[in-house]
């Protein structure tokens, strides 16, 4: 179903296509038609992300009278964050209204204000309850002609211990009115809600009842507790253009981890209830405008967190309430897109997983934590990437190039590369050199092989990968860049090859050139058949990736470098498909400052993170 067979007036349609909203999502495709259509009472299971904030808020619109001036629709929301968000939100729809007018209502900012915009006839009110009731006690919001209320996040709201709040909030509005209650999961206690408020409910579910998105990936990295921060560095350092939120289970904890990523040179800043109101509203702004790449937060602070395109939620430890996990996960994999939730365990924890599994009703997949090789392999081609990406600055650059040029006139084009790549990556490869398996054995006992901590000695004890075994891995000359995705290289690759797309394994799209693996006996077939390929009018080039069984006998001949395909551990979810191909995405360049002394300064913090695991080793 489209918008425009919803019933919904021209101006709310106008609105749609300003915000380039084209086609309904699951929940709104359910909820609308059926809201404009009657005035029954909605419960909605759903997440954050589903876009159910148009779900209610396109019908609460078109019912809403904008030549009166009184207060007709209330929504009431846990947090500042979420309720200013809806408000911007319903603003932004009912844009082509004129006298559309809506009031925001939170604690923590100037009462009169608030007071003022209800005055001036606002006629949707979304409020926090807290501030609401204050509000209400000292008559300033008068709610005796609401026709609509909206209670999104109940489940949240109760959480928070707003019951009490919500029940004299309800008891005050008329007896006929509307209710629409979103919950992403249903507790008895907001089960009782609907059943004390409403009166035979429209029941929408999107995913199946307590259930998480469909594009998340639920992901667990068995370690020992002693290298769960360690742990926690690979990943980072394994998706290089990670836009992450990482949860903790106390303030302590979160500005603890905060503390050393921000220590060891990451983009990284906490968010907990310690912080004053203005500290966490600055953070808020530099994660949203992608300034900060990585947050780290108590699941208090990070309620409400309404930020698309986070990456990887990162649970660095698993909540105390495990039904809380819905809430983290579901802060990834929002509007349509895809995402990761990962978990660091010990042995000894993994029975919580089986928890939460039966709550979201889906399995996690173990993941290896990626070796120093592994890493080294990430960030050598994601600088890469970088560099080919890089927009110079002629004007500033051309005045030293004859000098430059002079000084490596000596040098041939490959030793130039290493040099300059070299200068930027060393600092991994020095990092990473002597690092050890930081895996645990899930089945309990002490770590595998009884390595631990970064520093210790690689002693290439990771795990065969099964079906990796067989594979060769391909380099591509093609990518993102030219449009190209993982469908089509499967697409081309077979059909000028006659090969089964099952033999096609992994595949890792950068901006200007891919990898994928095939299986290892039909290496010769895809190099001879390579230079036929064509992608977009552009011609392809297939080569085996560097130190592969073929030896690199591509029709290039080059040694493309990809590293040991065959114990390659699948990747926890691809960042650069994620978010390397967003034109809003992190190259290496948008860590903290400029990239250059990013890397420095992660450099030499990382030697020193090595010199206190050494010491925490002894110990
Ligand atoms: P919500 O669950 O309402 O917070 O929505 C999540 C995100 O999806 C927000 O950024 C919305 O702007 C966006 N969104 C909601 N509905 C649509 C739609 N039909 N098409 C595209 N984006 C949408």
């Amino acid at each position: 179903m489209k918008f425009s067979e919803m019933g919904l007036s021209e101006e709310i349609l106008s609105a749609l296509s300003d915000l380039g909203f084209e086609n309904p999502t699951p929940i709104q495709e359910q909820a609308i038609p059926q809201l404009i259509e009657s005035d029954r009472d909605l419960v909605g299971l759903a997440q954050t992300g589903t876009g159910k904030t148009a779900s209610f808020g396109l019908p609460m619109i078109e019912k809403v009278d904008f030549s009166l001036s009184h207060v007709q629709a209330l929504v009431i929301a846990p947090t500042r964050e979420l309720c200013v968000q809806i408000s911007k939100d319903l603003q932004d729809f009912a844009k082509y209204y004129k006298n559309a007018k809506v009031a925001t209502i939170y604690g923590g900012a100037s009462i009169d204000k608030q007071a003022r915009d209800i005055k001036r006839g606002a006629q949707i009110v979304s409020a926090t309850p807290g501030r609401l009731i204050d509000m209400i006690n000292r008559r300033l919001v008068n709610l005796s002609e609401v026709e609509i209320v909206v209670l999104d996040e109940a489940d949240e709201m109760l959480n928070m211990g707003f019951k009490e709040d919500i029940d004299s909030i309800l008891d005050g509005t008329p007896e006929e009115k509307s209710v629409w209650l979103f919950s992403a999961t249903m507790p008895k206690d907001v089960a009782k809600i609907a059943k004390t408020y409403m009166v035979d409910p429209i029941e929408i579910t999107v995913g199946s009842k307590n259930s998480s998105n469909e594009n998340i990936k639920h992901e667990y990295y068995c370690v020992q507790n002693r290298n769960r921060y360690y742990a926690l560095k690979r990943v980072l350092d394994y998706n290089p253009n990670i836009y992450g939120l990482i949860f903790c289970r106390t303030k302590r904890e979160t500005q603890e981890v905060a503390d050393n990523l921000m220590r060891d040179g990451y983009n990284a800043e906490p968010l907990h209830g310690d912080l004053s109101q203005m500290q966490r509203d600055k953070v808020m702004e530099k994660f949203r405008d992608k300034t900060l790449q990585i947050l780290v937060a108590t699941d208090v602070a990070a309620r409400g967190i309404d930020v698309d395109d986070i990456t990887h939620v990162i649970n660095y430890n698993l909540p105390d309430d495990v039904e809380n996990y819905t809430h983290r996960s579901g802060r990834t994999a929002r509007a349509g897109k895809h995402g990761i939730s990962l978990v660091f365990v010990t042995p000894k924890e993994i029975y919580r997983i089986r928890q939460v599994e039966k709550i979201i009703q889906k399995k996690f997949s173990l993941e290896e934590v990626p070796s120093g090789e592994e890493i080294c392999r990430e960030q050598l081609f994601s600088l890469v990437d970088n560099i080919k990406r890089l927009e110079i600055k002629e004007e500033q650059i051309d005045e030293y190039l004859p000098t430059i040029m002079e000084l490596f006139e000596d040098y041939s084009k490959e030793e130039l590369i290493k040099r300059f790549v070299g200068a930027e990556f060393n600092k991994f490869l020095e990092y990473y050199e002597r690092s050890g398996d930081l895996n645990a054995d899930p089945r309990g006992g002490d770590d595998r092989g009884g390595n631990d901590s970064e520093g210790g000695r690689d002693r290439g004890r990771r795990r065969d990968k099964g079906g990796d075994t067989n594979k060769e891995r391909f380099f591509v000359n093609l990518g993102l860049s030219a449009g190209l995705n993982k469908g089509a290289i499967v697409r081309l690759v077979c059909n000028q090859t006659g090969i089964s797309s099952a033999d096609i394994g992994r595949i890792d799209l950068f901006n200007e050139f891919s990898f994928f693996d095939a299986n290892v006996e039909h290496t010769e077939l895809i190099l001879s058949q390579a230079s036929r390929m064509e992608y977009d009018g552009k011609s392809m080039k297939v080569e085996v990736a560097g130190g592969g069984k073929s030896g690199g006998k591509g029709n290039g001949g080059g040694n493309k470098g990809g590293g040991r395909s065959r114990d390659r551990k699948p990747k926890s979810g691809d960042s650069r498909k994620s978010s390397g191909g967003d034109k809003k995405s992190f190259g290496g360049d948008r860590r903290k400052s400029s990239g250059t002394e990013n890397r420095k300064s992660s450099g030499t913090r990382k030697s020193g993170g090595e010199r206190s695991a050494r010491r925490k080793g002894r110990r």
